[in-house]
C-alpha cells in the first residue's frame, strides 16, 4: 500500500470532528443520540468529540428534550458567539458587507450602491466604508477573517482581477494587497458562483454522492460542479466563466468584448437592455423586467422566454458534456417565477441526450437572497473547522 494512503489515528479523529462541526452548523439543536444516527458512528466516538468540543467552548448545552420512557436527552448546539466572520460581496452595482456568527447567522448587514461603473476610486471608497463598518462591529479577538466574493476572472494565485467585464476600471485590482495593507488581514477570495456553491454545500442542499451542477443565474451566469457534495475548483479556485461561453458567434456584443456570449442575451441586465429599460437606474432594471413579465407584457414575454430557451440549451450542453446526476438552478433570474423555470426544464429535456436526462433531477433552489454573502462569509469558518484541534 502506498504510504500516502495510510490514515493516521489523529487524522481520523480530526475528520470526525470536522464532520460533527459541519453537521452542527446545519442543525439548530441536536442530542448525542441523534448525532450518532446522523453521522453513522458509535456512541463512544460522539461522546468523546462532544466532551472535547464542550471543553473548548465551541459548542454549548441547549436544554433537554424529554424522551419516551427514558432519561431526558440533553441537546447541544454550536455556540454562535464563539467566533465571527466577515463576508463582502463585490458587484458592479453594489458592495455588501456582513458580519456572521459561527452558524452563518447575519448579525450586521450593510449595502451601498455604486453610482458609476467606471470609477475605481468610488469603488474603493465604498469598499473601505463597508469594511470599516463590519470591522467596527466585531471584537477583533473573535474575528476569524474576511471572505470576499469577487467578479471577473483571477489572473494568478494572488487572485488579481482580470477580464472584469462589467467593471473595466477594476482591471488588475489586487484585493489581497488592498486588505492586507489597509486592515492587516489577508482575505479569502472566491468568485461569486463558488461563494453561492459554498452556501449550498454547507447546508447539504445538494446530493452527497455523484455529480451535481449548480447554475447561478443573475447579472452574471456561473456553473459550479459539485462532486459528492464538494465544490470542484478550477484553476486559481475560480468557478470558470460559463456565462461567457459563446452561444451565437454572430450574436450581440458582450461586455467582455466578444460577441454572442450567454450573458449577452440571458443575464438580468441583458434582458433589461433588450427591453430598452435604459432610463431606469441599473440596479432597478431587472425588477421592472420581472414586473412586465408577470403582467404578461408581450415584449417582456418574448425576451424572457427566449432567454429561458437559450439557458436551457446551454445547460443541456453541459449535461451532454458532463452527465450529471442533478442540476440545481439558483439566483436572481428565478424571480421570474415558475413559468420561466419550466421553459428551461423543458428545453433541457428536449436537447439533452435521453440517456443523460432520463434520471436527471433538475431543481429550482430559488432566488437565494444572501446566499452568496453568507457562502463567502463562511470561508474563514470552514478553514477554522478544518484546523480545529
Ligand atoms: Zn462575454
Amino acid at each position: 500500500m502506498d504510504k500516502a494512503e495510510i490514515l493516521k489515528l489523529n487524522n481520523i479523529k480530526k475528520r470526525n470532528t470536522i464532520a460533527t462541526l459541519k453537521l452542527l452548523r446545519r442543525l439548530d439543536k441536536v442530542s448525542r443520540v441523534e448525532l450518532v444516527k446522523l453521522l453513522n458512528c458509535d456512541r463512544a466516538t460522539i461522546t468523546r468529540i462532544i466532551a472535547s468540543l464542550l471543553q473548548k467552548g465551541i459548542i454549548k448545552q441547549a436544554g433537554n428534550i424529554s424522551s419516551e420512557g427514558g432519561r431526558p436527552r440533553e441537546n447541544i448546539q454550536l455556540d454562535g458567539n464563539f467566533r465571527y466572520s466577515i463576508g463582502i460581496q463585490l458587484d458592479a452595482n453594489f458592495i455588501t458587507g456582513v458580519v456572521v456568527d459561527l452558524n452563518g447567522k447575519i448579525l450586521k448587514h450593510k449595502t451601498l450602491q455604486l453610482e458609476d461603473h467606471n470609477n475605481r476610486k468610488e469603488f474603493l471608497k465604498i469598499l473601505d466604508e463597508i469594511t470599516v463598518h463590519c470591522l467596527d462591529f466585531c471584537n477583533r479577538e473573535k474575528l476569524l477573517g474576511i471572505g470576499i466574493a469577487a467578479f471577473g476572472t483571477f489572473a494568478n494565485e494572488n487572485k488579481t482581477l482580470e477580464n472584469v467585464a462589467d467593471f473595466h476600471a477594476l482591471e488588475n485590482f489586487n484585493i489581497s494587497d488592498f486588505f492586507s495593507q489597509k486592515y492587516g488581514i489577508i482575505p479569502e477570495i472566491s468568485d461569486t458562483a463558488t461563494a453561492h456553491a459554498n452556501y449550498i454545500t454547507g447546508l447539504g442542499i445538494c446530493r452527497n454522492a455523484g455529480l451535481s451542477l449548480l447554475f447561478c443565474l443573475g447579472r452574471g451566469i456561473g456553473c459550479v460542479p459539485l462532486v459528492d457534495g464538494k465544490i470542484t475548483f478550477c484553476k486559481y479556485s475560480h468557478g470558470g466563466e460559463f456565462g461567457h461561453t459563446i452561444i451565437n458567434i454572430d450574436g450581440v456584443l458582450c461586455n467582455c468584448g466578444r460577441h454572442g456570449c450567454l450573458e449577452a442575451v440571458a443575464s438580468s441586465l441583458s434582458m433589461a437592455k433588450q427591453l430598452q429599460l435604459n432610463d431606469i437606474a441599473e440596479h432597478q432594471r431587472f425588477s421592472e423586467v420581472v414586473k412586465l413579465y408577470t403582467k404578461n407584457n408581450h415584449a417582456a414575454r418574448k425576451v424572457v422566454e427566449s432567454a429561458a430557451r437559450t439557458l436551457g440549451i446551454a445547460i443541456a450542453n453541459q449535461v451532454n458534456s458532463l452527465m450529471p446526476d442533478e442540476v440545481l438552478l439558483t439566483g436572481e433570474l428565478l424571480k421570474l417565477g415558475n413559468p420561466f423555470f419550466e421553459i428551461i426544464k423543458k428545453t433541457v429535456d428536449e436537447y439533452a441526450f435521453p440517456a443523460f436526462s432520463r434520471n436527471l433531477v433538475l431543481s429550482n433552489c430559488g432566488v437565494g437572497e444572501n446566499h452568496v454573502i453568507i457562502g463567502v462569509a463562511t470561508l474563514p469558518i470552514d478553514r477554522m473547522f478544518q484546523n480545529f484541534e
